[in-house]
C-alpha cells in the first residue's frame, strides 16, 4: 500500500472526525486519533506515524496519533520500531503471563476488566501507568469487559491501587445496523463514566469508544479517543 494512499486516508479520517465533532458542538481537538494497528507490519505503521507527522506541520492543532496493539505479542514484535514514535496502547486482552511484556512497551493499557489484572498491573508497573476499564456495554458474549453494573466498583477499586492511574472507559461497540443500538451503548458507557468521576475517581475522563464504521455515533455521544483500523489501513486480510 503507497504511503500517499495512507495519508489521503489519514486526512478523510481526521476530516471524519472534524465534521463529526462540529455536528456535536464539540471541539474536534478533544477527539484523539488511535491507529489500531493489529496485522500491519512496523513499516506501514510507521509510514502513517510519518504522515501524522507532515499533517501536523501544517496544522499544529492536532495531537499526535497514538498507537494500539490488540495482541502483546505484536506489541512486543514492533514495539522496538514503534517506541520514542507514538505512544503504544494496549487495546485487547491482557493475560497475567504477559504482564511485564505490556508494561515493556505499552504507556497505556485500555483492556482492564477485572481488580486481578489490576493488581498485577499495579505490582508490576515501574513507573504510574494508565489504564482504562474496557466495558462490555452490548452483553455480547464475544465481547471482552466488566459488566456495566460492575464498573463503577470496579472502577473504585483500581483507583484505589498504587502505580496505577485510572484515565478513563474503554468499549467496543455492540455489533448492530441499529444505529439508535450503538448509540445506547455509547451512551451507557458516557454515563458510567460520569458516575466514575462523580464518584470521585477525577482522572477517569476519557472515553475510548468508536471505530472505522462507528466514530461519529461514538463522537456524537462524547468518544475523546477513536480507534481507527481500516479506515485508515484498508481492509484487513480475513
Ligand atoms: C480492530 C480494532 C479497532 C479498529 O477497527 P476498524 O473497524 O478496523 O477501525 C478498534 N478497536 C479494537 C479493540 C480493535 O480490535
Amino acid at each position: 500500500m503507497d504511503d500517499h494512499g495512507l495519508a489521503g486516508r489519514l486526512a478523510q479520517v481526521r476530516g471524519r472526525v472534524a465534521a463529526a465533532a462540529r455536528a456535536a458542538g464539540r471541539d474536534p481537538r478533544k477527539v484523539r486519533l488511535l491507529l489500531a494497528t493489529k496485522t500491519q507490519p512496523a513499516d506501514l505503521v510507521r509510514a502513517a506515524l510519518e504522515a501524522d507527522r507532515e499533517a501536523r506541520a501544517t496544522d499544529p492543532t492536532h495531537l499526535p496519533v497514538l498507537v494500539g496493539e490488540n495482541r502483546v505479542q505484536e506489541l512486543v514484535a514492533k514495539g522496538p520500531e514503534l517506541a520514542g514514535l507514538a505512544d503504544l496502547h494496549l487495546i485487547g486482552p491482557l493475560q497475567s503471563n504477559k504482564v511485564n511484556a505490556a508494561l515493556r512497551w505499552a504507556s497505556c493499557v485500555e483492556s482492564v476488566a477485572s481488580l486481578e489484572l489490576a493488581e498485577r498491573l499495579s505490582a508490576r508497573a515501574m513507573e504510574v501507568l494508565d489504564v482504562y476499564l474496557q466495558v462490555n456495554v452490548s452483553g455480547e458474549a464475544s465481547k471482552h469487559g466488566v459488566s456495566p453494573s460492575q464498573a463503577v466498583d470496579l472502577a473504585g477499586a483500581v483507583a484505589a491501587l498504587p502505580g496505577l492511574r485510572v484515565a478513563g472507559l474503554m468499549t467496543v461497540g455492540a455489533r448492530s445496523d441499529d444505529d439508535g443500538v450503538v448509540r445506547a451503548g455509547y451512551a451507557l458507557l458516557r454515563g458510567l463514566r460520569d458516575q466514575i468521576v462523580a464518584s470521585g475517581t477525577q482522572t477517569a475522563t476519557e472515553l475510548s469508544m468508536g471505530m472505522s464504521g462507528d466514530l461519529e455515533l461514538a463522537i456524537a455521544e462524547g468518544a475523546t479517543l477513536v480507534r481507527i483500523g481500516s479506515a485508515v489501513f484498508g481492509a484487513r486480510p480475513t
